[in-house]
């Protein structure tokens, strides 16, 4: 439990081993071999793993040798239970007839036979980025056999080259890490202009973007007696002839850079790299019990990213990664990623929960409990829906029971159920489809403009809804044919993925009973289910311009994406929201503002009668 966590952490503190920690960790970076003596039950082999291991100086995995197995086995315990995981994961044994450990292992106690074992199989012992020799005093016969024959993969490693990473911090917080990216490229371009390629790690697409056209315009004014650059970009919505593109060797004498999401960390790997760029930022979902919505945001990486990263310079000889960010920083980043349970909406959760009958949600024994503040305003929006009656034991309406039959978040479900009595499900079906899967839209880096204007066609006065419906209609009407999505740059993959999507959805409405009908070309009454399920995601445009947002009046803008980037209606609604320098409206709608009172007054009508109490 998290008492537990509390408990453990105060204890790690007290150890006698915790106050050397700073100048302990500082010694070990400055040598090859530290001899550690300390007093027994100080904390020597519980804590220093896990100090390099949070320190982030570890690429591959520390190995602890111990002279007895049951040794092994139980400071492997510990050591897991200290850090809050399951032994074989992250932390892991090996001893004799028993391997407990997991590509994801980085801590791992072993004993002296088995790590003596494994110097014949590889005497380079590879895998390790650290070798802590244990209980060395008691100097046994295999202790001492490992003496000679870990300092003989020390050297050798030395003369091949197999040396550890070079990690470099900052000096001082970075406040744009991707002009500071830009910076350390040539710096180390000028002062190793020999050879590797580099390997940068921002966020996002428009990040990404930006920078490798940054990149490509300063390489062109460079000092001629350097080599020149080629620079990629890669992020998961890029074509994929475009992201092979990385893959491939540059020519002689030109260095490669690519400029990567984190799909780079683990999904791909590129070989060549010798320099990593990390920003020690990445793109996640983050919930807003403000605007009630998943927001795609840049928040800082975990540790584990970090060190991942960095385990992808120098695969093939010595590498160095730059980490745009002080030491101090890094010690504060968190362990893992936080689980998606705690950074998301948590509507379709709680709704889950009470199908099950599971009413007391407060109460509910999570794995990783989410914040109350994220279990409440869940279930405010479920109440603003009108999917549950009665806060905090809340109770299931009739209608929050059929959404129930939906894989979609409960907004979404809930404008689907509307639809059918509009009727105008057919069209809402295809929008909660292609809401649902990843953009259709394809924008190459070179040909943003041209990919703007072929799509103008479809473009909706209405807003980007009705857009997303007029390109649906059309890929249909062109038989999905390979050529219509190149013409447009549409995403044929993700558009057969919304078909499929909104096949599975037709079949659960008609075993509903819904009735699927078609509005045809008016399709206000769309914008209207729209409206009924997103009123609380509104905004209305202020004379300066901007937009303010109606439940909590934060100040928003129109993506230039947008069908309504230029017309800037008076009120819209939107169902999703980007933050990058500013906080962006994506796919966006006009409304007609009696249509979110109407939808508001509902809410207010049943919490005056009683049903709500908030
Ligand atoms: P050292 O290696 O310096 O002798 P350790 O790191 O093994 O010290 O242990 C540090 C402290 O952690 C010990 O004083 C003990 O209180 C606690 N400890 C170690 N192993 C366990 C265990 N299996 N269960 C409970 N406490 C433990
Ligand atoms: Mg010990």
């Amino acid at each position: 439990s998290a008492q537990q966590r509390k408990d453990l952490q105060a204890f790690r503190n007290r150890l006698p081993i915790f106050s050397v920690k700073g100048h302990l960790l500082t010694e070990i970076q400055k040598v090859k071999t530290a001899i550690i003596i300390g007093e027994t039950g100080s904390g020597k082999t519980t804590q220093i793993p896990q100090y390099l291991y949070e320190r982030g100086l570890i690429s591959k995995q520390i190995a602890v040798t111990q002279p007895r197995r049951v040794a092994a086995i139980s400071l492997a315990q510990r050591v897991a239970t200290e850090l809050g995981v399951n032994v074989g994961g992250k932390v892991g044994y090996c001893v004799r007839f028993e391997d407990v450990t997991s590509p994801e292992t980085k801590i791992k106690f072993m004993t002296d036979g088995m790590m003596l074992r494994e110097t014949l199989l590889d005497p380079l012992l590879k895998r390790y980025s650290v070798i802590i020799l244990d209980e060395a005093h008691e100097r046994t016969v295999q202790t001492d056999i490992l003496f000679g024959v870990v300092k003989a993969a020390q050297r050798k490693r030395t003369e091949q080259g197999h040396h550890p990473l070079k990690v470099f911090y900052t000096a001082q917080t970075q406040s744009d890490y991707m002009f500071a990216s830009i910076v350390t490229l040539f710096q180390l371009h000028k002062e190793n202009p020999d050879r590797g390629d580099v390997l940068i790690f921002l966020t996002g697409q428009d990040e990404i973007d930006a920078a490798v056209k940054m990149i490509r315009s300063v390489a062109r004014d460079l000092d001629h007696s350097l080599p020149r650059i080629t620079v990629y970009p890669l992020y998961a919505a890029l074509p994929s002839h475009q992201q092979l593109k990385v893959f491939e060797p540059a020519p002689q004498g030109v260095r490669k850079v690519v400029v990567s999401t984190n799909i780079a960390e683990t999904s791909v790997t590129i070989s060549g790299i010798k320099y990593v760029i990390d920003s020690g930022r990445v793109k996640a979902k983050v919930y807003n019990p403000n605007s009630g919505l998943d927001l795609l945001r840049v928040v800082q990486a975990s540790k584990d990213q970090c060190i991942q990263r960095m385990g992808r310079a120098g695969r093939e000889e010595p590498g160095t990664c730059y980490r745009l960010f002080t030491e101090r920083e890094f010690e504060r980043f968190r362990d893992n990623t936080m689980p998606e349970i705690q950074r998301s909406n948590l509507a379709s959760v709680v709704l889950q929960l009470l199908g099950l009958g599971i009413t007391r949600v407060f109460d509910f024994d999570f794995i990783d409990p989410p914040s109350e503040e994220l279990l409440s305003s869940a279930l405010i929006e479920l109440q603003q829906l009108g999917a549950v009656e009665g806060i905090p034991d809340a109770d299931l309406t009739p209608l929050g029971k059929q959404m129930l039959a939906y894989p979609l978040v409960p907004r979404l479900a809930k404008v689907l159920l509307l639809a059918s009595t509009h009727g105008c499900l057919e069209e809402i079906l295809t929008i909660v489809s292609m809401l649902s899967v990843d953009s259709v839209m394809v924008n190459p880096t070179n040909k943003k403009d041209e990919a703007q204007a072929a799509r103008d066609k479809f473009m909706s006065s209405e807003g980007d809804h009705i857009t997303l419906l007029n390109i649906f209609r059309a890929h249909k009407a062109a038989k999905s044919s390979k050529q219509f999505c190149q013409c447009n740059f549409l995403n044929g993959r993700n558009l057969s993925t919304a078909t499929s999507v909104r096949k599975q959805l037709r079949d659960i409405c008609t075993r509903q009973g819904l009735e699927v009908t078609s509005c045809g070309r008016t399709t206000t009454s769309v914008r209207k289910c729209l409206a009924a399920g997103f009123f609380m995601s509104a905004a209305q445009l202020q004379k300066e311009g901007e937009y303010l947002t109606l439940a909590s009046n934060e100040p928003v803008s129109i993506h230039p994406s947008s069908a309504l980037a230029r017309s800037k209606p008076a009120v819209v609604i939107y169902t999703e929201l980007v933050k990058t320098t500013k906080c962006y409206m994506r796919d966006v709608s006009v409304v007609d503002p009696s249509w979110l009172t109407e939808a508001a007054t509902d809410y207010f009508r049943r919490k005056r009668l009683g049903h709500v109490n908030t």
